[in-house]
């Protein structure tokens, strides 16, 4: 069954709303724009990710501790960070639609469009104009490229452009109820400061010694100008980031090692390697030295996925400036050179940083599958999610054949053992066949059937997702042959 991409993409998302893993948010008030819910399935796909990412980043690494600080935050941290004052995107308005867009993405998309149209001078030679200008931070020349390439709004279709004009991305509130500027917070953009101001507690309190890593999961919050393609996107979000602190001088070899590790935790889950590419970042940020990307590749083109930066000592050096309280290790370690202790020094950090909403996506895009099951007697298919069994949302359902003769009794039976360790669903409705499907749709691995013979002799029947196979098992090793499949 081949399908257009674009097509392949809708109906993941449409899969996605209709099996329970992502709702828009707010839907019954017509939803709220790059705002999504995760439903029954995507919550436990979604935690699922987050703990093959906490196993793989603190429990496999000693000297990697995790935490979770809080969104709110000191707003000076926000000024130290150089979010206060950079955080920002191009935008431009459309004076006739009255809608806003980024003017990168508008001269991106125009980029694309000269690509499909095969005019491969004229896209490279916009490419490198809108580099330069980003680069040089002049605005006014980003409008000129958009005037220069004719670029009309996708809605009105005219050209009536303001100027262009720098658009914080930060949401900020009030903290208190006296709304004056001292009482302005943010809600954080990024997870990693929460890192950076804990690092001198973490370390201290945990005795942790260079090098080091902190790792947290949490919700970011950006005001996008424009959304789209789905989760990719969103104005909140969720980030799983990992400061890696090291002696300076030694960066360069960290950085390629974090570099290879994160891939390889993504390989790990069986994606093709063809579909990933790492993306090496040649304007870089005023904090970085050294900055990759990891992309993988969506229906609609190759997407950051996680991003590996080696940030300097930057952003601990500003809290030292900004806090006026020290940043600086102490290391112990002798120095062969001169055989002294290399004594205090403000750590380099490593980052590693990876959006889990993308993630999510990804998961789901890899695994989708529409499966032409046809043969010559008959037309049939399924689509089957073909999940990481270790990060399926459902990790085996029990059906008892029939809804008498005491098998839905020995079905919960069965069931109430193994949903203490694994997370089982049960069913009774409908045909086996069609509940077969049901589970192929959310990604379950295995399908556990009860029937007369159950009663006789405490065998069941086990169905395996992929290969649709059935064999004929005792009921007690059924926690042993899931957990060889779903266990870390
Ligand atoms: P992009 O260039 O796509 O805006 P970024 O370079 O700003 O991303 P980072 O600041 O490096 O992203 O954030 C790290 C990760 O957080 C990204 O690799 C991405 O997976 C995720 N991320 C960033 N912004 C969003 C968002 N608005 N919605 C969902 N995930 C996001």
């Amino acid at each position: 069954m081949s399908k257009s991409t674009d097509e392949l993409f809708k109906n993941v998302i449409s899969h996605a709303k209709e099996y329970g893993f992502v709702f828009p948010s707010s839907e019954i008030y017509d939803g709220l724009s790059a705002v999504y819910d995760y439903g029954q399935f995507g919550a436990e796909l979604k935690n699922n990710i987050k703990t093959y990412w906490w196993k793989a980043m603190v429990q496999m690494n000693d000297n990697i501790v995790g935490i979770d600080s809080a969104i709110f935050m000191h707003p000076k941290i926000w000024k130290a960070s150089g979010h206060v004052d950079g955080f920002s995107d191009p935008m431009i308005d459309n004076k006739d639609s009255k809608k806003r867009y980024r003017a990168d993405q508008l001269l991106e998309d125009k980029i694309d469009r000269y690509d499909k149209d095969g005019k491969t001078d004229k896209a490279e030679q916009l490419q490198h104009d809108m580099d330069e200008a980003l680069k040089a931070e002049d605005l006014p020349r980003l409008k000129e490229l958009i005037i220069e390439h004719e670029i009309a709004d996708p809605i009105s279709g005219t050209r009536n452009w303001t100027d262009v004009r720098q658009f914080n991305l930060m949401f900020s509130t009030q903290m208190g109820a006296v709304a004056d500027d001292a009482d302005t917070i943010y809600l954080r953009p990024e997870t990693a400061q929460g890192i950076f101001v804990n690092y001198l507690n973490v370390q201290k309190s945990g005795r942790m010694k260079i090098p080091f890593g902190i790792a947290q999961i949490g919700k970011a919050f950006r005001n996008e100008v424009i959304a789209r393609q789905f989760i990719i996107r969103m104005r909140e979000f969720e980030q799983m980031e990992m400061q890696f602190f090291v002696r300076p001088g030694t960066q360069k070899e960290w950085f390629n090692r974090w570099k290879e590790t994160r891939l390889k935790w993504h390989l790990a889950l069986g994606t093709d390697a063809a579909k990933y590419r790492y993306h090496e970042h040649t304007k870089l940020a005023h904090y970085a030295d050294a900055a990759y990307d990891i992309e993988f590749e969506f229906p609609f083109g190759f997407k950051e996925v996680e991003g590996i930066h080696s940030r300097t000592d930057f952003d601990l050096s500003q809290h030292q400036q900004y806090s006026g309280k020290k940043m600086q290790y102490f290391d112990p370690e002798l120095d062969p050179d001169t055989n002294k202790p290399y004594g205090n020094y403000i750590p380099y950090v490593i980052e590693t940083s990876i959006g889990l909403d993308r993630m999510f996506l990804l998961t789901m895009i890899n695994a989708y599958e529409e499966e032409d099951l046809s043969t010559e007697e008959k037309q049939d298919s399924r689509t089957v999610l073909r999940l990481h069994p270790c990060l399926a949302p459902v990790k085996a359902a029990i059906f008892p054949l029939t809804k008498k003769d005491g098998l839905p009794e020995k079905a919960r039976e069965i069931m109430d053992r193994l949903k203490i360790d694994f997370n089982i669903q049960y069913e009774e409705k409908d045909a086996i066949g069609k509940r077969y499907r049901r589970q192929d749709a959310i990604g379950t691995p295995f399908c556990i059937t009860v029937d007369h013979q159950t009663l006789e002799d405490n065998t069941v029947t086990i169905r395996h997702r992929d290969s649709m196979e059935q064999e004929r098992v005792p009921a007690d090793q059924l926690d042993k042959i899931i957990s060889d499949f779903v266990s870390w």
